[in-house]
């Protein structure tokens, strides 16, 4: 009889909160759909496609269009189909099996996922209170481990907090660790490593156009490193793995500049709109939650009652991703906000009376 092996047998496919819900904010999209000019573009670009060859190996003109927007190199670019490929790729490729991995916890989980599945040895150095990272510790961490690899998202998925470049500069120089830096959110913040991936032999960027780009529907992952990194990531990954449609919509949405910088402010103000609205909360109900000042689209919040909420929300149409006793809650359009907003205060109302 045949059996699953012990690494797939306890596994469930990936499930995102599921049913219909009228407001989304639980997997950090952006909430904007493109706008009708450039799905005209789209449209285009879809009727040239012959969709009886192989794609493009290396999406050269989606990673020069991505290089352009970005002012970076095209030559250090490697597109996947999602940053998510791209991180199975380096779990697979980078490290050997029971090689050691060093994560932050929390962070992205998909790292420890793909990092289990390639049977690497994966160390968590837990946050401490305030959810920062500590470069001492996890530098000590590495050496005290062997570890081959380090990995984490900057800005953080899940709590929203950033590292300032001079500390990941002094993590990339502190060891001979690859540093895998996950810049999802980085067009949120502005302090990326993207110019200086030349000068270090150890630095692998990964950027997405599934958050600030909004097209998390063509599965876009970018990998930017120097030339050693770059070359072998394209011999080890999938020759055809990105699909000719999402690399000329690809394509297309990087060379829109003025669009994607302008989404991405106006996304900038909605998040920073629903942290005010939630601090004005807290000055109407004083240590009922705290919050994490974000440099994301999102906000994390702490509640000993997040079930509760995150329970209350999808009974009112709204979902949220509860993780723990945290609440993750992708900035939305004003209404999406609003609704947001008002739905908490009659919570809190409620449980107050
Ligand atoms: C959303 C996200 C990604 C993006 O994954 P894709 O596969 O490109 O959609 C990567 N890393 C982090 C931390 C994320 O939150």
């Amino acid at each position: 009889m045949y059996t699953l092996n012990d690494k797939i047998s306890g596994l469930v496919p990936y499930e995102p909160v599921s049913g219909t819900y009228k407001i989304r904010l639980d997997a950090n999209e952006s909430c904007f759909n493109l706008p009708v000019e450039i799905m005209a573009q789209l449209h285009m670009a879809l009727d040239s496609l012959d969709f009886n060859r192989y794609p493009d190996p290396n999406a050269q003109e989606l990673c020069t269009a991505f290089a352009g927007y970005y002012g970076i190199d095209a030559g250090c670019v490697t597109a996947g189909n999602g940053s998510d490929e791209l991180i199975s790729i380096i779990m697979n490729a980078f490290l050997m099996k029971d090689d050691t991995l060093v994560t932050v916890e929390p962070d992205f989980s998909m790292y420890r996922f793909y990092a289990s599945l390639s049977e690497v040895n994966c160390v968590q150095v837990q946050k401490a209170d305030g959810l920062n990272i500590d470069v001492d510790v996890v530098l000590r961490t590495v050496r005290e481990t062997g570890a081959r690899a380090i990995i984490f998202s900057n800005p953080c998925n899940p709590t929203s907090k950033a590292l300032r470049y001079d500390e990941v500069r002094k993590l990339l120089n502190g060891t001979d660790a690859l540093v895998v830096l996950d810049e999802a959110y980085m067009d949120f913040w502005e302090q990326s490593l993207l110019h200086e991936v030349n000068a270090y032999d150890n630095l692998l960027i990964l950027r997405t156009a599934s958050k600030a780009v909004g097209a998390a529907a063509l599965r876009l992952g970018f990998a930017v490193a120097n030339p050693v990194i770059t070359r072998a990531l394209k011999a080890v990954k999938s020759p055809y793995n990105v699909n000719s449609f999402s690399q000329a919509a690809g394509a297309v949405l990087y060379k829109n500049r003025d669009y994607l910088s302008n989404v991405k402010k106006t996304i900038v103000s909605l998040r920073n709109a629903l942290y005010n609205g939630l601090i004005e909360l807290l000055q109407d109900f004083p240590d009922r939650f705290a919050l994490v000042e974000g440099n994301t689209n999102f906000v994390f919040i702490k509640t000993w009652d997040a079930k509760d909420i995150f329970e209350y929300l999808l009974q009112n149409g709204i979902a949220v991703r509860l993780m723990g006793g945290y609440l993750r809650v992708t900035a939305g359009t004003q209404e999406e906000n609003e609704a947001f907003l008002k739905t908490l205060r009659v919570y809190f109302t409620g449980k107050k009376a």
